[in-house]
């Protein structure tokens, strides 16, 4: 999808809901100023109500779970606007037009109970199937960057496959977070389902994580952040999914549509001014196609930065703390215009992105930095550039991505890199169906190899065995 093509988008949606981008918050319901469904002050009362929840929702049929889910889709599209700019104004982060997107990507197209299979064996000595029942409650970490996305996203999978889901927000994105959790009960109530399929509390906080990762009641644990918290569900002792940090590189070499590559690489680097942990991250480029490369992406938005401002760009995006340099929280998720008057420069609306070449070594490339500056490396072949794609990766086995039209060079990368996603001449976004084939998520396990989670993943596996019946071949 092109830039032009994501604006008309996020029109016609603004238009199906009779309102524009400047009067938002006539567009969907108002965030609730009453008692918020599935919010409680205590941790212990949230687990208590979603355990009583999902014993209420294990036994109901399917068809039931899937109503209930169609109207947890239809309240995301309607209060996709909304959703959208609680999140931008909590967070600071982001872009309210790619964040209706994300929604609306949600409602449509997160897998439900479809997603559920049997596998059977018949024959001689009876009928054995494999079905895929419910955990029971499960325990979920969400991010910042993509706040009620996942919320909503992990609670359609979740409740597909039968559970109840204890969130654990981060902090920074509490309010909307529990907006789509309140959202989400309203949905099952309405249609006659029960209230506290998916809770947390109203102040989440490490301690009530803890309380979380250690309770009895929980029984699967889902982390979809850096790598702090999910090496902490990691080492919780329960059953545990790790969705945890990307650095994606995108190679060029130089048989590749290089206009296209641009154009591509822009678009995916700044949707949602690059929050997404899919997004391109660095851009790796064989040496005789860079030059051409950096002239299209200048032609669709990028600002070429000097040495100077590298330097100054550098020491702005990051920050010191306990002797330890870390990503300023101030510049995460911000435009390129915003990033740019940080160093004293003046830019338009037109600027969307922030490139340089450097080194790999060079920490606004070997970081990942979600924002939208893009560090261009030069190799001089593409077996460099894979090798430098593995070494900018750092081992996440999360995204990489790469623009060619050499079938060799697309394997080699595609066996090196090892990632939970590889997109091939197009933006990143399109593994989570946007623009791309495929069903979405916005918890993509890539620590513990379950790669897109979808209702299946947070199922486990049972065997029902009939003995010496019901083979009627
Ligand atoms: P973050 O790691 O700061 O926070 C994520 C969540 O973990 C929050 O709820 C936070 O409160 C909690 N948390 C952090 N450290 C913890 C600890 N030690 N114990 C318990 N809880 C802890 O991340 P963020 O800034 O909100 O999100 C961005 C990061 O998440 C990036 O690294 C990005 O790549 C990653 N991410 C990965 C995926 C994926 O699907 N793989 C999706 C979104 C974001």
């Amino acid at each position: 999808m092109t830039e032009q093509e994501i604006k008309d988008v996020v029109r016609g949606v603004l238009q199906n809901m009779g309102t524009n981008q400047g009067n938002a918050s006539k567009a969907a319901t108002a965030p609730s100023s009453g008692r918020q469904m599935g919010i409680f002050v205590h941790i212990e009362d949230a687990i208590a109500a979603a355990k009583k929840a999902q014993k209420e929702i294990q036994p109901m049929p399917l068809e039931f779970r899937e109503k209930i889910i169609a109207n947890i889709r239809k309240k995301t599209l309607e209060n996709a606007k909304t959703l959208a700019e609680m999140g931008v104004e909590e967070t600071k982060m982001g872009n309210v037009g790619h964040k209706i997107l994300k929604h609306q990507l949600v409602a449509e197209k997160t897998p439900g109970t479809e997603d559920l299979t049997t596998v059977a064996w018949s024959g001689d000595r009876g009928l054995t199937l494999i079905e895929q029942g419910p955990f029971g409650v499960i325990g979920a970490v969400t991010p910042s960057t993509n706040p009620s996305e996942t919320v909503i996203c992990n609670s359609i999978g979740m409740l597909a496959a039968g559970n109840a889901v204890v969130f654990a927000p981060h902090p920074g994105a509490k309010n909307v977070s529990n907006f789509a959790i309140d959202m989400i009960n309203r949905a099952s109530v309405e249609v006659g389902g029960p209230e506290n399929l998916a809770v947390a509390v109203q102040n989440p906080t490490m301690e009530v994580s803890k309380t979380i990762f250690s309770h009895k009641d929980i029984s699967l644990l889902v982390a979809t952040g850096g790598p702090g918290v999910v090496t902490t569900v990691l080492s919780s002792g329960k059953r545990a999914l790790g969705a945890g940090a990307g650095n994606p590189p995108v190679l060029v070499d130089e048989t590749a549509d290089i206009k296209k590559a641009a154009e591509d690489i822009v678009n995916g680097c700044t949707f949602d001014n690059n929050l997404p942990c899919i997004a391109e991250k660095e851009v790796i480029a064989v040496d005789t196609i860079a030059d051409e490369l950096i002239y299209y992406m200048e032609q669709v938005g990028c600002y070429h930065a000097s040495k100077e401002e590298v330097e100054k760009l550098t020491n702005t995006v990051f920050t010191t703390k306990n002797g330890r340099q870390i990503l300023n929280r101030e510049c995460v998720g911000r435009s390129a215009k915003v990033i740019l008057s940080k160093i004293g420069v003046t830019v338009g609306d037109d600027v969307r992105c922030i490139i340089f070449e450097g080194d790999k070594k060079q920490p606004m490339i070997d970081e990942e930095l979600m924002m939208p500056i893009l560090g261009i490396v030069r190799v001089k072949d593409v077996d460099e550039g894979i090798e430098t794609a593995v070494e900018l990766e750092h081992g996440n086995r999360h995204s990489a991505h790469m623009h060619s039209k050499n079938i060799e060079n697309l394997t080699k990368y595609g066996k090196a890199l090892d990632t939970a996603i590889f997109v091939k001449n197009g933006p990143s976004y399109a593994a989570l169906g946007f623009g791309g084939e495929g069903y979405t998520t916005f918890t993509i396990c890539s620590r513990t190899g379950e790669g897109l989670t979808s209702a299946k993943t947070f199922t486990k596996s049972r065997r029902c065995t009939m003995c010496d019946a019901l083979c009627i071949r």
